[in-house]
Parts: structure tokens; C-alpha cells; sequence
């Protein structure tokens, strides 16, 4: 197997440095930008196989980057770790909505970072039926279609796997109701956003009775997220 490449988005050359370091000494390829102008163009080249991008950024902020990839369909799938400072407020970091995989937070250490990439890029392995992703006790393996807690198989309606499995390997992140449909039940049904309660809630009642349906976190006025961290 090829070796994966990131592309650090980063302005401050030291800290761009000791990333590159852990980086390249954990087999990783590793790209590097220090603007958003560059990334850009990086990414339309070099098609890295995920990004960390900093919250600071001197031409427009790591966010609006993200939201940018994000949008872009040809760069949508592309998974982003957003680094953000401890200063940053918490809204900041909830204001990840619209964009970042997963965030580290200033001060870090290679190895907490290199936990993380690894995590993010297994979910997105999975989410293309490479490998199994395991989350705190649940077990999702795409090539069966099933999903496990223990020995036991969930029981999920045909929505519900779908539904499951991509929150299961897009973590973190709040998506709306409409990205929910978009995403899960495809660009081109006409269903309405409520839809995607009622199917929530089924899957919750599924995952409720392994005590997992805490992972299913509502956003007020915005969507929902799947997150194995506690609730804010
Ligand atoms: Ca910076």
C-alpha cells in the first residue's frame, strides 16, 4: 500500500515542522501550505488523503477553508482535523459544525495527533467496506451491512443501517437535516426534513437498549451529531 499524504495547513513554521517530523517518522507523505491560497491549490494537484488545517490562518480562517472543501464536491469526502488553540472558546469549537472530522487542541503531543489521523482515516476506510470501524463497544462492519454491540446484531431497518454507518464514519460533526438526506438517502428523494427524525428516533431506540443512543447528540437549531465524546 502506498503511503497516505497529508497536507498540513499551517502558517507557523515551527510548529508545521514538528508535525511534518511525526508526521514522516510515522510513514506518512506529508504536504505542507501555509496559506489557504496554497492549500487550495495543493489539493486540486496532489489530492491528499486528509487535512489538518489550523484554526489561524493569515488569509482567511481554517474554517472558512474547511466550510470552502466541504462544499466542493470534488473535495467533499476529503476528511479535515481542524487545530484549534485552547483559547478558542467553546462556540468556536462547536462553530465546527459545518466542517471539520474531528479538532486537536493546542498544545498537543505527535502521538495524541497521530491517534487521531489514524482514527479518521480508519472511519474513512470503513466507510468505503476496507475495514471495521470500532466505536466504544459498538462494532460497524460494512461488509456484512451489519453493525454489532457484543455478540449481538443490532436490529436496524435498512434506513437505519445507512443512517448508522455514516455517522458512524463521519464523526463529531453536526450535519443538518437536509445534509442527512443529501447524504444518506441520496440527492434525488423527495422526502421531508421530518423524515429524518422519525428515522432518528428509531435508531436510537435501537442503540438505546446497548445504552449506546448517547452518541446521537441533538443540535439545537441545527441537526444532529454522532459523538462518543459527553455532551457540552
Ligand atoms: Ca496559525
Amino acid at each position: 500500500m502506498t503511503a497516505k499524504q497529508i497536507l498540513i495547513v499551517e502558517d507557523e513554521k515551527p510548529i508545521r515542522d514538528m508535525i511534518a517530523f511525526g508526521l514522516k517518522r510515522a510513514g506518512f507523505e506529508v504536504l505542507e501550505a501555509e496559506d489557504c491560497r496554497t492549500a487550495r491549490t495543493i489539493m486540486t494537484d496532489r489530492r491528499p488523503d486528509l487535512l489538518l488545517v489550523d484554526w489561524m490562518l493569515p488569509d482567511m480562517s481554517g474554517l472558512e477553508l474547511t466550510r470552502a472543501l466541504k462544499r466542493d464536491k470534488e473535495t467533499s469526502e476529503v476528511p479535515v482535523i481542524m487545530l484549534t488553540a485552547r483559547s478558542e472558546e467553546q462556540d468556536k469549537i462547536n462553530g465546527l459544525d459545518g466542517g471539520a472530522d474531528d479538532y486537536v487542541t493546542k498544545p498537543f503531543s505527535p502521538r495524541e495527533l497521530l491517534a487521531r489521523i489514524n482514527a479518521v482515516l480508519r472511519r474513512r476506510g470503513a466507510a468505503e467496506g476496507e475495514e471495521k470501524v470500532h466505536i466504544d463497544g459498538l462494532v460497524l462492519d460494512a461488509a456484512s451491512h451489519r453493525v454489532m454491540a457484543g455478540d449481538r446484531t443490532l436490529p436496524l431497518g435498512p434506513t437505519e443501517y445507512r443512517l448508522l454507518s455514516f455517522f458512524m464514519t463521519h464523526m463529531e460533526r453536526v450535519y443538518t437535516r437536509n445534509q442527512l438526506l443529501d447524504r444518506v438517502w441520496g440527492g434525488n428523494v423527495y422526502v421531508e426534513e421530518r423524515t429524518v427524525d422519525v428515522h432518528i428516533r428509531r435508531l436510537r431506540k435501537a442503540l438505546g437498549e446497548f445504552g449506546h443512543d448517547k452518541f446521537i447528540q441533538t443540535v439545537r437549531g441545527a441537526g444532529y451529531r454522532f459523538s462518543a465524546r459527553a455532551e457540552e
